[in-house]
């Protein structure tokens, strides 16, 4: 279901001759709409806490408050801050992976260690609220140690934020055919089908009021979907609302994969 823009022309040069020029506008025009976008999007999302921090600034330069006033309003502005230094890292981030033409450096990345730290961020993260349990094998990936991390990082804390509290994680490293598959299950809040094909696309959310709740900046899926391509791994998402939601990274090309396993 793809609609081609052709783009006819129409050159008359006396009355007997015409010519017709086509351009096959679809892929321009395409990368132009997502550009523009990308940066009405991205001005957006920082205008909101900017002028949250303008609105207190201005507030306060201009009225006498009490010292807990004071500290309430700075801690207000401290948290918005922050969301605009997590927005503009995620840009830079994903503008970087994008740019990048080359395959990432062949260093051996142990998966395993990997795992076990940010396992240890998500049950911070979650602070007792929800069971997250590891099941993983000694699979080490040929690629870039510090692009996996964030991209599995995205997935867990994805996982840790659209769970309700009680809720359970589990995350698996293992060999899926010749290849090995990161899985990250939830039994959390779930994704109905119709967003599914939407979810790594740039700053698209299901719900925008717990996204921004959770501190989400919308970016994350799109960063793990770069980096999965550049490491020729891919995305799969199955998922239930309600029920809950499992993101699949899968790595298929056996001879990325090096070690050791024992079955
Ligand atoms: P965000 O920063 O908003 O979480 P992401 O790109 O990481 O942005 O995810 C995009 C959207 O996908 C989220 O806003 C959320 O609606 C949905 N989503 C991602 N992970 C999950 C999950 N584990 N369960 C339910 N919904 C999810």
């Amino acid at each position: 279901h793809h609609h081609r823009k052709i783009q006819l022309q129409l050159i008359s040069f006396d009355n007997r001759r015409q010519i017709i020029v086509t351009h096959d506008l679809t892929q321009a025009e395409k990368n132009d709409t997502l550009r523009r976008d990308f940066i009405a999007n991205a001005s957006h999302e920082l205008r909101t806490p900017l002028t949250v921090i303008n609105g207190f600034l201005e507030h306060a330069l201009s009225t006498e408050m009490d010292h807990k006033t004071r500290q309430r309003q700075l801690n207000l502005m401290a948290e918005q801050g922050q969301r605009m230094q997590r927005l503009v890292a995620d840009m830079l981030a994903l503008t970087r992976l994008e740019s990048l033409v080359q395959q990432p450096s062949a260093e051996t990345v142990r998966i395993l260690p990997m795992l076990h730290r940010i396992v240890d961020q998500a049950r911070a993260l979650s602070e007792g609220r929800h069971l997250i349990t590891l099941d993983a094998q000694a699979i080490d990936l040929k690629g870039n140690h510090d692009e996996l991390e964030s991209a599995f990082t995205n997935l867990l804390t994805n996982a840790v934020r659209y769970t309700p509290d009680g809720g359970s994680i589990q995350i698996s490293w293992k060999m899926v055919g010749e290849g090995a598959a990161l899985g990250v299950c939830d039994d959390g809040i779930g994704i109905a089908a119709e967003h599914l094909s939407r979810l790594t696309e740039r700053f698209y959310r299901v719900d925008k009021t717990r996204s921004r709740i959770t501190q989400g900046t919308g970016l994350g899926l799109a960063i793990v979907k770069h980096v999965l391509l550049r490491h020729r791994g891919h995305l799969l998402i199955e998922s239930a609302p309600g029920k809950g939601s499992c993101f699949s990274a899968v790595f298929d090309r056996p001879q990325l994969i090096l070690s050791d396993v024992k079955m």
